[in-house]
């Protein structure tokens, strides 16, 4: 989608510090960390949000997931864990309107959200 900016920033169009990419996925730090550690990963393809994907998207949503946990280990949050959150629409919070997931880690997180 061209006014997207993270189809931009998955088709390197804008810069970002990337932490992986692949064919269908990017992970990138995010640019206002709410911890030490804060990444997202995007697929490659413009998908809307999480309530926008469709059945052939399963792999798909398998594969950020698996890479999230991967990648939060590499970046040292094997031990202590870490947040994958899925901001969905206006109520979740989402604020961009391409899919990704936010890993955060290296600092305790409370819960509820507020
Ligand atoms: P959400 O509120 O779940 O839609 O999260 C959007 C996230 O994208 C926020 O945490 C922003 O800090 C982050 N963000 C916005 N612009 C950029 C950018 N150019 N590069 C990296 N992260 C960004
Ligand atoms: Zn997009």
């Amino acid at each position: 989608m061209e006014s997207c900016l993270f189809c931009k920033i998955a088709n390197h169009e804008i810069p970002a510090e990337i932490l992986y990419e692949d064919d269908r996925i990017m992970a990138f730090k995010d640019i206002s960390p709410q911890a030490p550690v804060h990444f997202l990963l995007v697929p490659k393809k413009h998908i809307e949000n999480l309530m926008e994907t469709a059945e052939n998207d399963e792999s798909l949503l398998g594969h950020i997931l698996f890479y999230a946990q991967k990648i939060a280990k590499q970046e040292g949050c094997e031990e202590k864990g870490a947040r994958f959150v899925l901001n969905c629409k206006t109520d979740g919070g989402q604020t961009v309107n391409h899919l990704h997931l936010h890993v955060l880690g290296k600092r305790m997180l409370y819960w509820p959200p507020g």
